[in-house]
């Protein structure tokens, strides 16, 4: 009965959906930013699927948050996330909040599991028309993005009666971005450059499904987090703290500064020698350290830029521009070694190629 009844609404919605989305996909000159919801799957107390040493909550909520900032860098859009840390939201909550801050798109990201392998992705069975311009949008360019890093399985497009595509009353369509319980799935899954080309695929979907015009995409730019797996070391005397709201994603790294050897380290795979701008993202505090070292090992050997983690936190923070060579390896070291006192914190760095 339950089903029924949303299948009505649904139909209903149907009409009200694509006269509200017209004038934005109609390019006028005044129009409004187009709102893009994004809805990073599970979190808090819900993993999502888990395997090989991964979650399906982290994963989703890397891909989201790089698939946030690709959008805002690139685009006139408003974008509002379900959630930005590793919290938890029911899908009525998801669906609720997308409604009513009026969304023109809702995209769900999530990862797969049952043993298959490749990238699928879902709109509702009677979607609307412009539901189905976006999953066709959508879909070839994400998996562009990740045949750009790995050899990936298309298993198409495809309709189900999930909650947060029956229930928004906007396009929707729910990613689900391979098998987290295959190896060579999660292989990638693990891949930084895997993430940002999947975030970066969906990006471009939304853009070209909305008409945005602009700059494309940089050709590589890479975010690693504090919480990346098999990008982030750190040793035992440092800590991990989830208490600044500027965290960028679900947590970051702080140590006391002290005269010795114990960086913490960002791996990053240079794909080609080049170029490359690094910034970083702290959380900002008046106890943190004012000249916390950071360390880049250019193909010129290495630099240290010093950063005054006491103000600026929550964006990304210029260490300039460096000669980097190809491969991948320990890139950029946050380092204990300050003269100042006050936690040193080591959060995100990005690599974009210039
Ligand atoms: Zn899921």
């Amino acid at each position: 009965m339950f089903g029924n009844s949303a299948m009505r609404r649904r139909a209903l919605l149907a009409g009200v959906v694509g006269a509200a989305v017209a004038p934005v996909l109609g390019g006028r000159a005044q129009a409004a930013a187009p709102k893009v919801y994004i809805d990073p799957g599970h979190g808090g107390s819900d993993s999502g699927a888990i395997g090989n040493g991964l979650q399906e909550k982290n994963l989703t909520l890397a891909i989201s948050l790089q698939l946030r900032d690709i959008l805002k860098a690139n685009w006139n859009v408003d974008v509002r996330m379900s959630r930005t840390t590793d919290i938890t939201r029911s899908l009525a909550w998801r669906t609720d909040d997308a409604n009513a801050w009026g969304a023109n798109i809702f995209v769900s990201v999530h990862i797969n599991s049952g043993g298959g392998t490749g990238f699928e992705s879902y709109r509702y069975p009677t979607a609307s028309a412009a539901a189905v311009n976006l999953h066709k949008a959508l879909h070839p360019r994400i998996l562009s993005g990740m045949r750009s890093v790995g050899t990936v399985t298309d298993r198409g497009l495809k309709t189900a009666n999930f909650h947060v595509l029956r229930e928004t009353r906007m396009p929707a369509v729910l990613t689900e971005n391979l098998f987290i319980d295959t190896l060579a799935d999660a292989n990638l899954l693990k891949r930084a450059a895997f993430i940002t080309a999947t975030a970066r695929g969906h990006a471009q979907g939304i853009a070209a499904h909305l008409g945005l015009t602009g700059v494309a995409p940089p050709a590589y730019s890479v975010i690693v987090d504090n919480s990346t797996a098999g990008r982030f070391t750190a040793g035992s005397n440092w800590g991990t703290s989830a208490y600044s709201s500027q965290r960028y994603g679900a947590d970051y790294h702080f140590a006391s500064p002290t005269p010795a050897s114990d960086a913490a380290w960002f791996k990053v795979d240079i794909p080609a020698a080049g170029n490359y701008r690094i910034e970083v993202r702290h959380p900002a505090d008046p106890g943190y350290n004012s000249t916390t070292p950071h360390v880049i090992v250019t193909s010129a050997g290495t630099r240290t830029v010093n950063v005054d983690q006491r103000v600026n936190g929550g964006v990304w923070r210029s260490l300039g521009t460096f000669g980097l060579a190809a491969g991948d390896r320990d890139l950029i070291a946050v380092s204990r070694w300050s003269s100042s006192s006050g936690y040193v914190v080591a959060d995100a760095v990005r690599v974009t190629r210039v």
